[in-house]
């Protein structure tokens, strides 16, 4: 028998939003780098199935699977780290976990017996880490949603707790990712909220391995001492993970710095090989020292509040103005604003617009008014998923002479509905995990921009939609000077519009952005990025 599977925990204390995804995925990369095969998993304690019926205000966006899972936004931060493809069992959910547990009690499944927290859903929960395994992977990576002490979380950690009994220490290691807050007023950083909840996780039966502390500002020896006395870890267990400058790729490296790798490796008793982050490095360097000049680019959207609502667009936008070595500025604009003030005073000075996927009527009219602006004044555009049926919409209503031309989603009485729902749509009840989800092919124009951008014409991208281009108008459409360029391989679909009177305008109803890698940016976006910098060089 070769080497069992390692797993490590990820859990985190004080505070929610420390970056436990970027610290899981960067350890993923380096122990990637080092020669392992690993698989990443992130386990959300709320009753929702999955995020897909959330607002992005409440969770950020909703990541896609190449299997369709509507999931997680820190799948984003694997797959861009790591280099993984996350699936379906990549995230689960309470809500997945109860569901389960209660199908199975309708069925019968446990007939005669009591059903239970513990044993039940723990149970059920170690299932779904223990299933991991069967992706071939030599250390599954599993990161604890929410915060100990938690109520909400403390299913998980129990499952995790008997994991470490069952598996043994020397194949269940804890990562615990603390916060030490710093005292402006007093010049000090604190150890006190993360000694508590080292204690937290003590008192459910979990002492962690290792201690990552996010801190603003250095840490001193003292902390560091103090931390492992307090906390029951050696002092080269307790690592310090302060804010980085300028890229949040530089997290891996500064994490390496410390031997964080190694420190794992050697608690999972595997060898330690040598560390490869050459072509990491290189990436990093390019991102942090733009040397071809600057770009700017405007984001029309409806949740531009919350940065995280458009996460995989923002990354796909930097990896390629790191691929194009340009310093990429981003203006978000809120669509409603393009509604009521002078498009010239939001997009004047922008080099490339791009709106991107959304759903529900607010700020539609503003998202179409971005589309007429790029196209009138020949600025680049990249549309996304609603983006796609925003331009067709602009075409209709303002070229095509198709009066009061809508979706169907906003206006159910629109004498041409441009965009219609789905026909495999019409009979769907449920809301959640319903959408035409996941990874689907498509196939390009050879002549079109597109297909220049990809270098190929037959492609494959994730989708996350209800409705669609309705074909009934696409001979008016193109009359008016939209060029369908790409289509599914029956021809049925359209996936891909652009206008060749404009220098590059191209919209796509697939979400590109969530292939985009920093060591593998997305064809779309450096094509689009290099298209607004070359417009704005003329
Ligand atoms: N609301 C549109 C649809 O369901 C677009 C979806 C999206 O942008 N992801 O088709």
């Amino acid at each position: 028998m070769g080497e069992p599977v390692k797993h490590l925990f990820i859990t985190g204390g004080v505070v929610s939003s420390l970056g436990k995804g970027i610290t899981a995925a960067s350890v993923a990369l380096l122990l990637k780098q080092r020669g392992y095969k690993v698989f990443l998993q992130k386990l959300d304690p709320y009753l929702n199935v999955d995020p897909g019926t959330m607002s992005p205000y409440q969770h950020g966006e909703v990541y896609v699977t190449d299997d369709g899972a509507e999931a997680d936004l820190d799948l984003g931060h694997y797959e861009r780290f790591a280099g993984v493809t996350c699936t379906r069992q990549s995230n689960y959910t309470t809500g997945r976990i109860y569901s389960t547990v209660i199908r199975r009690e309708r069925r019968g499944g446990y007939l005669g017996g009591t059903v239970q927290v513990v044993p039940h859903i723990t149970d059920e929960i170690k299932k779904a880490i223990l299933l991991c395994a069967d992706t071939g992977a030599d250390i599954v990576i599993t990161e604890i949603g929410g915060t100990a002490g938690d109520i909400e979380s403390s299913p998980f950690l129990e499952a995790l707790r008997q994991l470490r009994v069952e598996l043994g220490q020397e194949n269940a290691v804890f990562v615990h990712l603390t916060l030490l807050p710093y005292l402006n007023a007093s010049g000090e950083l604190k150890t006190k909220p993360a000694q508590q909840s080292a204690g937290i996780m003590r008192s459910i039966g979990i002492i962690p391995d290792v201690f990552i502390c996010r801190t603003e500002v250095a840490m001193e020896e003292e902390h560091f001492k103090k931390l492992s006395l307090f906390c029951s870890v050696p002092r080269a267990a307790v690592i310090e993970e302060k804010d980085v400058k300028n890229s949040i790729y530089e997290v891996p490296i500064e994490l390496a710095k410390q031997g964080l790798d190694s420190l794992i490796l050697r608690k999972f008793g595997l060898p330690e090989n040598q560390l490869d982050l050459s072509q990491w490095n290189m990436m990093v360097a390019r991102a942090i020292n733009p040397d071809c000049g600057k770009v700017k680019i405007a984001v029309v959207g409806k949740y531009m509040a919350l940065r995280d609502a458009y996460k995989s667009i923002f990354e796909a936008l930097s990896h390629g103005a790191i691929d194009q070595r340009l310093d990429l500025k981003v203006k978000c604009i809120e669509a409603e604003d393009l509604q009521n003030r002078d498009p010239v005073e939001l997009l004047g000075e922008v080099d490339g617009i791009l709106v991107p996927g959304g759903f529900g009527y607010r700020g539609l009219d503003g998202k179409i008014e971005a589309v007429k602006y790029a196209r009138e004044n020949d600025i680049p555009f990249l549309g996304i998923c609603l983006g796609l049926q925003c331009a067709t919409i602009d075409t209709a209503k303002n070229l095509a002479g198709l009066f009061g031309a809508n979706s169907l989603e906003f206006d159910p009485e629109t004498p041409h509905p441009v965009i219609s729902l789905m026909d495999e749509q019409k009979k769907v009840v449920n809301k959640g995990g319903t959408m035409r989800l996941g990874a689907y092919p498509c196939i390009l124009e050879k002549e079109s921009k597109a297909a220049a951008a990809y270098g190929a014409t037959d492609i494959s991208e994730r989708h996350r939609h209800r409705f669609e281009f309705n074909n009934d108008y696409r001979e008016i459409l193109e009359k008016a000077g939209l060029r369908l360029t790409g289509l599914s391989p029956d021809g049925n679909l359209v996936e891909v519009v652009e206008r060749p009177d404009c220098c590059w305008f191209v919209a796509v109803q697939f979400h590109p952005e969530f292939k985009s890698r920093p060591l593998k940016p997305h064809p779309l976006f450096s094509a689009f990025i290099n298209a607004a910098f070359q417009g704005k060089q003329k």
